[in-house]
């Protein structure tokens, strides 16, 4: 009898498993997400992929935009709130801001996706001047030391941080040397700050896409590297954004509960090395 009430015990501390769950449950009910580039793109699919689970999102982004207004009213469509924040993220002053703005809206902060990103067209490696390599520098990975910085304050147990690499990250890319540069200092940073974080229970993980059909495609590559996009892949094609918006959603969930200071890496099959 003592070893049965002792078993019963140890049940009742175990954590309920996900699946036992109400099967209806939104994954993200009740949670406020921030996310950067939400405007547009792979951004843009996450926003409105974690509105259906139940976030309020707040989209932060560079300037102001027809796409950015139509995804605000989708997100309210589907019945969440949606604040929008314009600027420059790769300043610390406007990172301080939409913290600022978030909470004095929602009152809480539970997710941030650092997303958004810039790409230069391709360029021989004497034409990157400095301010290129500065302005891609600052707004891919500076952008997510400022804004991390200014959230920490306000996250806590249970709070989930997920930035955007790329598997030019891993593979290296010679026509993008200063972006790719950008997308490993990102898979770095993502793990360094999963082990920072982890005594607070805050989760830090990283999504590195391969090639995805986004506006920044046919603004940033020739034409000829367009038509051909994501065909050498093993799946033979680009992703959709909304393919990629999955991993992001079970990363910010409970789902991922145990997953901290990883990459998941929807890229139509390329084996990269970790
Ligand atoms: P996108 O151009 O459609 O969206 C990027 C968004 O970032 C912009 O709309 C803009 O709002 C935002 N942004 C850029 N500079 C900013 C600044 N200074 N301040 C505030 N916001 C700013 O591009 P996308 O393809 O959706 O890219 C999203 C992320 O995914 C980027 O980090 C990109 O590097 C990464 N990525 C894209 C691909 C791809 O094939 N599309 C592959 C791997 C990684």
């Amino acid at each position: 009898q003592t070893v049965k009430k002792k078993q019963g015990k140890e049940k009742q501390m175990q954590p309920q498993p996900v699946f036992e769950k109400e099967r209806d449950a939104l994954r993200l009910r009740n949670k406020v997400a921030i996310i950067t580039g939400g405007d547009s793109g792979i951004g843009k699919a996450v926003a409105i992929a974690f509105a259906k689970e139940g976030a309020d999102i707040v989209i932060a982004y560079h300037e102001d935009n027809e796409d950015a207004r139509a995804t605000a009213a989708r997100i309210e469509s589907i019945g969440q709130q949606c604040l929008l924040i314009a600027g420059d993220i790769s300043k610390p002053a406007h990172c301080k801001k939409i913290i600022q703005q978030t909470v004095n809206r929602f009152g809480k902060l539970d997710i941030v996706v650092n997303n958004a990103g810039i790409q230069f067209p391709q360029k021989e490696l004497s034409a990157i001047t400095p301010d290129q390599l500065k302005k891609t520098f600052e707004t891919n990975i500076f952008a997510m030391f400022y804004l991390v910085q200014a959230a920490e304050p306000y996250l806590q147990e249970g709070a989930s941080i997920i930035n955007t690499t790329s598997v030019t990250a891993y593979r290296g890319s010679s026509h993008l040397l200063d972006y790719s540069a950008t997308k490993g200092a990102i898979v770095s940073y993502t793990r360094s700050l999963s082990a920072y974080f982890a005594k607070h229970k805050i989760r830090v993980n990283g999504v590195a896409p391969g090639p995805v059909w986004t506006p920044l495609i046919p603004a940033t590559f020739p034409p000829k590297h367009v038509s051909s996009f994501g065909s050498d892949t093993p799946l033979g094609r680009a992703g959709e954004p909304v393919e990629v918006a999955g991993c992001y959603v079970f990363l910010a969930s409970e789902e991922a509960s145990y997953l901290t200071g990883q990459i998941l890496h929807p890229n139509g099959g390329e084996i990269v090395n970790a």
